[in-house]
């Protein structure tokens, strides 16, 4: 057993995917010109009126579903008060004394476990404006500025980098499937910081450490594993933990001082008196739970069950919703549920991403998906042309049943198609029959090579593998078996 034991916490803010800003009607959205998205509201003029954005609380509160929370039945807003150059208003509208949601868990899988993690709170916020350093000078876009944030907070639950990795995996693949957020962590709409502490095995928390600029969830891994040796580096040497705010550094692969906590901050939080508290009626939660989906988490452990995927294949499957519903129409529409997730993990996603096209979007329905995989099935086309007629549909925009009959795909691998071609080459070489009756497997390699050649591209190896095999020994009455 390790001498200490690690509590590592998370703090994840979320970019709602709204069309507007939170407070205000503004667009919110990445990229686009600098502050061109802005109002008197989210610039923080004096005298201006913000109102709730009903959308930002619908998710908001499906997150909260999702992740089991307490729902707040008189959610109230606040004013955070501090001072910064990218928050015009000198304070922001947050959540404090009575946030959207408290408590709550949520179980993902680490380390070929189920672990189960806890919530202090989620609650629904602004964010700030992004200044961007430019030699000596600063620039600042307010775009950013006023649109939603949803945080979440766990306690600290996880022993691990590893832990928290995976746990923030299963969380974007959440709020993905919820459609709440891109989960974008390199464009910043998934955001996380954590702060780990670490203890002797059994004498609870240790003095906590901030850790900022997790950009991806293997820096979280990286970052939680370099702060506990160099925790637990200090406590061995008798020292004490410095209370602080620390950053991640990529580049050097460590950790660096970034602020020493003097005291904890007191940022005056008093409630928004523009803004009324906000009561959810019966319509509003019937919304949210009929807006929130099968978890990925469930629909994985299903798909095992109902379907026998193997782990790894319900796990590509059940990653994206959009991917997951596809699925699941294939199967509907007569398709075998095991050789479908095959191709979509495999020829279908290899052949995507040469053309660095997405499922979605692509000439690839589900029907004309679950049509390849009946015609595959039923025998009537083998995998070579299978992977021929996925080709064209992904190109064309065309069913693949009238792509086979248009490409005379169809029949060209029976026996009797391919006979005459085998014949011809097995007379014309005479010494590579014989080699293949003693067993070459040389020979019968360069056979099919042969026939291959002339029958073209949609015979299939395998059958014609059988086909020269039989014949070779057919024409011999000596075979010597
Ligand atoms: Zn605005």
């Amino acid at each position: 057993m390790a001498p200490f034991q690690t509590f590592i916490g998370l703090e994840i803010h979320i970019h709602l995917l709204t069309k507007t800003k939170v407070f205000c009607s503004c667009r919110s959205a990445f990229g686009d010109p600098p502050n061109t998205n802005v109002c008197p509201v989210c610039l923080g003029y004096p005298g201006v009126l913000p109102a709730v954005n009903r959308e930002a609380l619908k998710m908001a509160y499906m997150v909260g579903t999702a992740l089991n929370c307490d729902l707040s039945m008189h959610t109230v807003f606040e004013r955070k008060n501090y001072f910064y150059p990218d928050m015009p208003k000198n304070y922001q509208i947050s959540q404090f004394s009575d946030p959207v949601g408290r408590g709550g868990w949520f179980e993902f899988e680490t380390g070929g476990k189920i672990k189960r993690i806890s919530f202090h709170d989620i609650h629904l916020e602004e964010d700030a404006g992004k200044m961007i350093h430019d030699g000596s000078r600063t620039l600042l876009d307010y775009n950013r500025a006023g649109t939603s944030l949803l945080e979440i907070v766990t306690n600290p639950d996880f022993s691990s980098g590893e832990e928290a990795e995976d746990f923030l995996q299963a969380f974007r693949r959440l709020v993905r499937y919820l459609g709440v957020c891109d989960g974008n962590m390199e464009e910043g709409s998934l955001r996380c910081d954590a702060n780990i502490s670490i203890n002797r095995q059994g004498k609870g928390l240790g003095t906590k450490v901030e850790i900022k600029n997790l950009n991806s969830s293997r820096f979280v891994r990286k970052a939680m594993a370099y702060e506990y040796r160099r925790q637990a580096k200090t406590l061995k040497l008798g020292g004490a933990i410095v209370q602080e705010t620390r950053l991640w550094n990529e580049e050097k692969q460590k950790t660096q001082n970034m602020r020493t906590k003097e005291a904890a901050h007191d940022y005056r939080y008093f409630p928004e008196p523009d803004l009324p508290p906000f009561c959810p009626d019966e319509g509003f939660l019937m919304g949210v739970a009929e807006a929130v989906p099968e978890l990925p988490f469930f629909r994985k452990q299903r798909f095992g069950r109902q379907y026998g995927l193997t782990a790894e294949l319900a796990d590509f499957i059940a990653d994206e919703k959009f991917r997951a519903d596809f699925f699941e129409v294939c199967v509907d529409e007569g398709a075998d549920p095991a050789e479908t997730a095959k191709w979509l993990k495999g020829e279908v996603a290899k052949q995507l991403a040469r053309r660095e096209a997405d499922l979605e979007g692509s000439f690839l329905s589900s029907f004309r998906m679950a049509e390849l995989m009946k015609l595959l099935g039923s025998g009537r086309i083998h995998a070579n042309i299978g992977r021929q007629v996925l080709e064209l549909v992904l190109d064309e925009d065309m069913d693949p049943v009238r792509l086979i009959e248009r490409e005379e795909f169809a029949g060209s691998d029976d026996r009797e198609a391919l006979g005459p071609v085998v014949d011809q080459v097995l007379s014309n070489n005479r010494e590579a029959v014989l080699q293949v009756r003693d067993g070459s497997q040389k020979a019968l390699g360069f056979l099919m090579g042969q026939v291959l050649k002339t029958a073209g591209q949609q015979a299939d190896p395998k059958l014609v593998r059988r086909i020269l095999l039989d014949a070779c020994h057919e024409e011999s009455p000596a075979r010597k078996d």
